[in-house]
């Protein structure tokens, strides 16, 4: 088949997806610039056998932005339209959301965020502000765009009350967190498999909404694995070393023991999880030192993990979190504007899935979790 005649610039299928549009499983093809009408009857997925499309409807759930006047030490250097593209939630967003194929992100503020305000008051009063200016901004495109609710985990009471507000005043969709939280003094670290975190994960728990664990820079004092070599440090290694064993303490704790119905997302294909968690429970049973879970923590990851695709457009790093997991645990992601959001649809939108699959991991799932 000759997958590049039929391709235009922007890739999408010029013919060929009339005959498979017609029976029911297949809905139409996308046409340029277009996107689905998405919630109706019409919830599509393309066919792919006739070449290079670009998939509708998707929905997006690593997805970031800053407050204009937010000072935020970005990881990366940052361009003058990366700046624009993190502060922006209207046109041009959403220009690139249709470039993606995305019709609905879920938004959530860049890391570290309220994560590194280390004085526990301004961090609750932050929030509140925050949240209220997303909340402000999806209400003017409520099709479009959806927030995650940013939690100031320094008062685990506070970040309790903070996402029960925004699920029930603001209809957010959950939290998301930026791994550790600092408290009082710029060397301290706070994870949230700790003691006085359980009665906020009961209150997660009840409001039956999933808390996004996101990573953020390590702190230079606690991180010596890293001296003179700062480019291990952040999004390409150390973020994933650092927020899968943060996953990994929230297992070993006994945390979802306890509360069985939490669901915790992890971005960036799970940091390494999937492909590392047999091993981790090889070793458990042989170790001297015990967790305190009752399970193994292959099964926490089946049950109370969902994984995005975030930054990690891989096919073969894709196949193995769905062997591992299943493809009902797998979301679509992008992780805008740290990653450009057409060559997550190039990539995603022509992998090779079943496309019961493709349907679940780009809207499916979503939709279900979220009630969207
Ligand atoms: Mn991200």
């Amino acid at each position: 088949m000759d997958r590049t005649s039929k391709i235009t610039r922007r890739g999408f299928v010029q013919s060929g997806a009339g005959a498979l549009a017609t029976t029911g499983i297949f809905a139409g093809i996308a046409e340029a610039g277009s996107i689905s009408t998405f919630g109706t009857t019409q919830e599509t997925a393309k066919p792919h056998s006739t070449g290079v499309s670009r998939m509708s409807g998707k929905i997006a759930l690593e997805e970031h932005f800053a407050l204009p006047e937010g000072d935020n030490a970005y990881h990366i250097a940052p361009t003058p339209d990366f700046r624009l593209q993190m502060v922006d939630l209207g046109e041009r967003r959403l220009a690139d959301m249709d470039r993606g194929g995305v019709e609905i992100c879920i938004l959530s503020h860049t890391a570290p965020g309220l994560q590194a305000i280390l004085d526990t008051s301004a961090a609750i009063a932050a929030a509140r502000r925050w949240n209220d200016y997303l909340a402000e901004k999806i209400a003017k495109y409520p099709k479009r765009l959806r927030g995650f609710a940013a939690l100031p985990m320094q008062d685990p009471q506070a970040a309790a009350q903070e996402l029960t507000r925004c699920v029930k005043e603001l209809g957010f969709c959950g939290a998301l967190v930026n791994g550790f939280s600092q408290v009082g003094v710029a060397d301290s670290a706070v994870f949230y498999d700790l003691p006085q975190y359980r009665p906020f994960w009961a209150v997660v728990e009840q409001l039956g909404v999933p808390f996004y664990l996101h990573p953020r820079p390590p702190l230079p004092s606690r991180a010596q694995v890293y001296e003179g070599h700062p480019w291990i440090t952040g999004s390409s290694w150390g973020f994933a070393v650092e927020t899968s064993i943060h996953a990994l303490r929230l297992m070993g704790s006994g945390l979802f023991d306890e509360y069985p119905k939490l669901q915790i997302i992890l971005g960036h294909l799970g940091e390494g999880l999937t492909f590392g968690i047999w091993r981790v429970d090889n070793r458990i049973v042989r170790l001297k030192e015990k967790t305190n879970a009752k399970r193994s923590m292959a099964e926490y990851l089946r049950e109370n993990f969902y994984i995005t695709t975030s930054g990690q457009f891989r096919t073969p790093s894709l196949t193995e979190v769905i062997l591992e997991v299943g493809a009902d645990r797998v979301m679509y992601s992008v992780d805008y504007p740290y990653e450009d959001i057409e060559a997550g649809a190039a990539w995603f939108d022509q992998a090779p899935l079943a496309e019961l699959d493709r349907i679940k991991i780009a809207y499916g799932n979503a939709r279900k979790l979220f009630r969207l």
